[in-house]
């Protein structure tokens, strides 16, 4: 639910495919369109180049495991993507010394239903281990996260209902939901919502209301005026950013959202209640 918003995506997707171009025995024109595919043409790119299945044989299994070789582990190393944009509750890191990696490459579309896929750049989406798992083998259309198309901050979003007056101190006195907005397009909200169910987010998400009681705490304790005077008072704050982040705990810029697990949540709340 968190968009890939690296600056260098295209960089990184090219150098890929340099680096594993020889590999392959294909015509390096075929290989670089299958490899270089956007979010959006995956899907028509495997279909018309099906007959090329077959050359992408065990050529992801040799990629994922660890050498010296450019391998899965480099890809990561450069993305530099530190939390899963599937859940954006689990960190996803490389560890330096071992080469080992706590991440998973995602097939957005299965490599068991689009074995052509199985290295194309832009199919291949950096999640933590449960992401992964949750997510069934069958492609259930929810949103590769590199698709600049759709607007996750704005289509998906957290929020909170009141049930009773315990809500200022008990995580049973306030409701909380992950869902499409409302005002979206049909299909956007159905891509929406397939996105919120194969990934549990509802389910998952009840785990983290104390963050948001927090937050609901917080907004009683700090009022705009004093945000503004910690931010005149304390040289070491370069913008009013760097005092909402110390207050919410999360970055709250959409392009920072995947820096700190739970930013989405903490910033649609805070949102929600005149925080930022
Ligand atoms: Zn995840």
């Amino acid at each position: 639910m968190i968009q890939i918003t690296h600056k260098d995506l295209d960089k990184i997707a090219l150098e890929h495919y340099e680096a594993i171009k020889d590999k392959i025995d294909i015509k390096d024109s075929i290989l670089k369109k299958i490899i270089l595919a956007k979010p959006n043409e995956l899907k028509s790119i495997a279909i018309s180049n099906k007959r090329y299945d077959e050359k992408f044989e065990n050529k992801y299994d040799n990629f994922s495991t660890i050498k010296k070789e450019y391998c899965a582990y480099d890809l990561l190393q450069k993305l530099n993507i530190t939390v899963c944009p599937y859940c954006n509750r689990n960190t996803i890191y490389n560890l330096k010394y071992t080469k080992k990696r706590t991440s998973e490459l995602d097939h957005f579309y299965p490599k068991s239903e689009y074995p052509v896929l199985a290295l194309s750049f832009y199919n291949l989406i950096p999640s933590c281990k449960i992401c992964n798992n949750l997510k069934s083998d069958k492609n259930q259309e929810y949103i590769n996260p590199y698709d600049k198309q759709y607007n996750f901050n704005k289509n998906i979003k957290f929020n909170f209902k009141v049930k009773d007056a315990t809500f200022v101190h008990s995580t049973d006195g306030f409701k909380l939901t992950c869902k499409a907005d409302k005002n979206i397009s049909k299909d956007e909200k159905r891509r929406g919502r397939n996105n919120i169910q194969v990934f549990k987010l509802n389910d998952l998400y009840q785990n983290h209301k104390d963050t948001v009681l927090e937050l609901i705490q917080k907004r009683e304790i700090y009022p705009d005026s004093y945000i503004d005077e910690l931010y005149r008072n304390y040289s070491f704050f370069n913008n009013k950013e760097d005092v909402l982040r110390l207050i919410t705990g999360g970055y709250v810029d959409d392009k920072d959202l995947g820096k700190r697990p739970l930013s989405k949540l903490i910033k649609d709340i805070s949102e929600e209640l005149e925080l930022i």
